[in-house]
């Protein structure tokens, strides 16, 4: 059984032709479509308002004709028809959990999970049969951490569900019962591996550990080079959300992120909900295709863009780039909107900068854009390194604004990016 789902999870679906995975996602999107308008009042609903039988949703491309839906549509259903807002379909055997995720959303579980993408994105990471895994995702009200739990079922390796919390605890167990992989958030595993170092343990002698998935949280590459440097293991991330599950998965290649085969992805432009051609960025939009919970077109309020590029892997599947930020950290300077992640790529461009945040005032009813720029220790001729940021910021943002260097440690480490301190009044 268990081997025959490793190649289940391997062969048969990961390694599909662009022209079979097309085929399979469009007799899957049917079938959802037929079988939501049929039993979920809220996608009959949403699909009557716009004159749309499922029969016209052909393809991907046809999934545009449909509503986006966001979090805050189903709070307001759940808030007229308790609870599931009539998003759901509850099957013969019923509902095995009732979860609450913030918002608050409630989601019914469905009673055998047999959703394997969250056991794809552990297999990519290397956890295997016999593997001992720490879950410390929160085993308390929210799906992810139940999630995981039946996916590591589905492989064959055992879990310790100790949630999160309790460092020392944790720590004890992780040599006790000898872990073997790590479930959780890239924070919580760095404050596992300070703790340890304070108690004067030997990473990589006094513990086991061989692999670790993050996720829930933005993880970037130098958090991952910090933690695999100091563990000398394997460190990937897989993304999703509780709404719609795992919409992708790093390999050891970490050429980004594999979309799994159940679940249709777009990215799309966040204003009309088009979809974008790929490596655009846009928003992530999910159509999953569960039977108790199915969500058409979800925002998930993530910015990100697709690569179809072949992974040394083997893997065929279009790949998820980084998660850039959130749909509403934008910012808009002179009616121009500035991304987070646009900055990010502007300072990329100029290696002796430290630590930067853009601060935007008003002053007379003008926006006033400032770029505090620490340096690396040594960086000579500053002025002509202010003209140059100047020029670029005009021409990445489009936006005129004034670089001012900053003293060392002037910027806080946690500081916003991008720092909104006009008042409207
Ligand atoms: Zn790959």
């Amino acid at each position: 059984m268990i081997d025959r789902a490793h190649g289940y999870f391997q062969r048969e679906k990961e390694t599909m032709s662009k022209r079979r995975r097309e085929a399979y996602l469009k007799e899957r999107l049917s079938k959802i479509l037929h079988y939501g308008y049929r039993y979920s009042k809220a996608i009959r609903s949403r699909l009557d308002a716009m004159g749309i039988k499922p029969e016209k949703i052909k393809d991907l491309k046809d999934l545009e004709k449909l509503p986006i839906t966001r979090k805050t549509d189903l709070v307001t259903a759940q808030k007229q028809t308790l609870p599931f807002g009539g998003f759901e379909v509850v099957p013969e055997k019923g509902v095995r959990r009732i979860y609450i995720s913030p918002g608050p959303v409630f989601e019914p579980g469905e009673w055998d999970y047999k959703d394997i993408r969250w056991a794809q994105a552990l297999f990519a990471c290397g956890v295997r049969k016999g593997d001992v895994v720490i879950n410390t995702f929160n085993y308390h009200l929210t799906p992810l951490a139940f999630m995981f739990d039946e996916s590591l079922k589905m492989l064959g390796a055992s879990v310790v569900p100790v949630g999160p919390g309790n460092l020392s605890m944790q720590i004890q167990l992780m040599r006790q019962v000898h872990v073997t992989g790590f479930l959780g958030t890239p924070s919580l595993l760095m404050s596992l591996i300070e703790a340890a170092e304070g108690m004067s343990l030997d990473l990589k002698k006094d513990f086991s550990l061989r692999a670790a998935l993050v996720g829930a949280e933005m993880f970037p590459e130098s958090l991952r080079q910090k933690v695999e440097g100091k563990l000398e293991i394997f460190v990937r991330q897989a993304y999703g959300t509780v709404d719609v599950g795992c919409l992708g998965y790093e390999c050891p290649e970490k050429k980004g992120m594999h979309i799994p085969e159940d679940v249709m992805v777009e990215i799309v432009d966040t204003e009309t909900g088009k979809q974008l051609e790929i490596g655009a960025t846009g928003e992530i939009v999910a159509t999953t295709f569960s039977k108790v919970f199915p969500m058409i077109r979800f925002a998930t309020g993530d910015l990100s863009y697709l690569t179809e590029d072949p992974c040394p892997c083997g893997r065929t599947s279009p790949r998820l780039g980084k998660i850039l930020g959130r749909t509403d950290q934008v910012t808009k300077v002179w009616g121009i909107f500035i991304h987070p992640w646009q900055v990010d790529e502007m300072m990329a461009k100029f290696p002796w900068v430290a630590n930067y945040q853009i601060v935007v005032t008003r002053e007379e009813y003008h926006d006033q854009m400032t770029v505090y720029v620490e340096l690396k220790e040594g960086t000579a001729d500053q002025t002509s390194l202010k003209r140059r940021m100047e020029k670029e910021m005009e021409e990445v943002l489009k936006v005129k604004g004034e670089v001012v260097f900053a003293v060392k440690g002037g910027i806080p480490d946690r500081a916003k990016k991008i720092d909104d301190r006009r008042i409207w009044e």
